[in-house]
Parts: structure tokens; C-alpha cells; sequence
């Protein structure tokens, strides 16, 4: 990449995402993020259910996102080797995380943060506000969602007791309505949750653009 930049920052995860996104925000300076790993383009990467957490470093694909590290052969071990997970991808170990939230002991930040209450506390609670709200959205989802999955078996049913004659075929439209109705509702959640969920991201400071979520 031609230019010049004020500042390099090397490796685009939690923290260097972080970083590059707070100096960015101001216009003078160009900042420059390198990340050696790929887009995070796996849809496993941006599910929070437990499957896609376990097959992001279980399946064989995993190699394309993560750095492959491993102990030496432990002694104590019966001398196997023991995997290090480490996110080499967009998001660095973010991306590939178990999305676990704990805040940091009060005693870390002695020294080292003048005010905790102000500078600290304040940002822990405005970690917490967006992970409550992401709840909220991620439930409403799930509703609708289950709605649409019960809505399809009613459909089902319906059209095979038509088809047994044990029903009119009224039944079997209305259902089909209805389920049809469902499905909208449900897509129309995502949607929704997609569009909190880049404002969240853009509000706590991301090292992504709302556009650029937008677009995954
Ligand atoms: C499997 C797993 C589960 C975890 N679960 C949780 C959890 O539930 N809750 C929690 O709070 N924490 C969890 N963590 C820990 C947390 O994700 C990490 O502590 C955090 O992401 C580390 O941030 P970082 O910025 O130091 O490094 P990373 O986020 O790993 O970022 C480093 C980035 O630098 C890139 N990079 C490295 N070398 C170069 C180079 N030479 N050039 C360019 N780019 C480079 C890497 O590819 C990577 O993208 C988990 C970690 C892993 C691996």
C-alpha cells in the first residue's frame, strides 16, 4: 500500500483494532492497520450459539484462522503437545473467542489509571449496557425465529391431514399464510438485530465501520 502513515499499528485484534479505530477517529492523522490473517468472512465467526464457537477451532477449515501454536511435547503430559489457540484472522483471538465477558480486577488498573471509578468502571458498565441490549435483540430473534419454525410445522400438518382427508383445504391455506407471515417476521428480526448490532459495535468503539459491518 503506497503512502505514508502516521501511525502503523501491526495486527488488527482486540487490542490493535481498538487502537486503530480511537486514532482514526481523528481526521489529520492516517493510520495504517496490518493484520496477517484473512477477512472474517466465516459465518461461524459471527454466530454466538456454542456449535459455531466449538467448530471455529475444531473443523478443518480452522487452520485458515487460526495460527496453528502448540507446547512443546509436555513431560508431565505423557509427552503430547498441547494447542494454543490464537486468532490469525480479522478480529485476531476476538474472532474466534467464546465471547465470555469478565471485568478485569480492580487491582490490575492500581497505578496504572488515576481515576477507576471515572475512566475504568465507566467503561466496563458501557461494555455490559451493549451486551445487555445485544441480549435483548438476540432474544427477540430467537422468538420470532421459533414463531417461524412452529408456524412451518403447523403448514405441514396441515397439508398432510388434507392430503389424509381429515381436514379441509381452507386449513392448509391458512396455515400456509400464516407461516408465510411468520417467515417474514422472522427475517425481518434479523435484519433488525443486524443494524443494532453495527450501531453497538460503532458506538463501543469497534475496530470496524458501520458500513463495513453492514456489508458482512
Ligand atoms: C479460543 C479462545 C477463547 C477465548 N475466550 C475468551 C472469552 O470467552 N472471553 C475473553 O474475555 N477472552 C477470551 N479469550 C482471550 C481473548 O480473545 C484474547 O485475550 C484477546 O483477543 C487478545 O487480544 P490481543 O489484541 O492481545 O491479540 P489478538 O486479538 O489475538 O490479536 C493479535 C492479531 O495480530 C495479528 N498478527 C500477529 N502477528 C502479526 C504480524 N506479524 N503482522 C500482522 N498481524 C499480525 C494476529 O493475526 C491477530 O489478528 C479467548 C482466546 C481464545 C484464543
Amino acid at each position: 500500500m503506497a503512502g505514508t502513515f502516521d501511525y502503523v499499528v501491526v495486527g488488527a485484534g482486540s487490542a490493535g483494532a481498538a487502537v486503530a479505530h480511537r486514532l482514526s477517529a481523528d481526521p489529520e492523522l492516517r493510520v495504517l492497520l496490518l493484520e496477517a490473517g484473512a477477512e472474517d468472512e466465516r459465518p461461524e465467526i459471527h454466530r454466538v450459539d456454542s456449535a459455531s464457537v466449538l467448530a471455529l477451532l475444531t473443523s478443518e477449515w480452522s487452520p485458515q484462522i487460526d495460527w496453528g501454536y502448540a507446547t512443546e511435547p509436555e513431560p508431565g503430559l505423557n509427552s503430547r503437545t498441547v494447542p494454543i489457540a490464537r486468532g490469525k484472522v480479522l478480529g485476531g483471538s476476538s474472532s474466534v473467542n467464546a465471547l465470555m465477558w469478565v471485568r478485569g480486577a480492580r487491582a490490575g488498573y492500581d497505578g496504572a489509571v488515576a481515576n477507576y471509578r471515572q475512566i475504568v468502571l465507566a467503561a466496563f458498565q458501557q461494555v455490559e449496557d451493549n451486551i445487555v441490549a445485544l441480549r435483548v435483540l438476540d432474544s427477540e430473534l430467537g422468538h420470532d425465529q421459533r414463531a417461524s419454525a412452529e408456524a412451518d410445522e403447523a403448514e405441514t400438518l396441515a397439508t398432510m391431514q388434507y392430503q389424509a382427508g381429515t381436514t379441509d383445504y381452507t386449513a392448509v391455506v391458512v396455515a400456509q399464510n400464516t407461516a408465510l407471515a411468520a417467515r417474514r417476521a422472522a427475517v425481518q428480526a434479523a435484519r433488525d438485530r443486524q443494524v443494532a448490532l453495527v450501531d453497538l459495535v460503532s458506538a463501543l468503539g469497534g475496530g470496524w465501520t458501520a458500513q463495513q459491518l453492514a456489508s458482512k
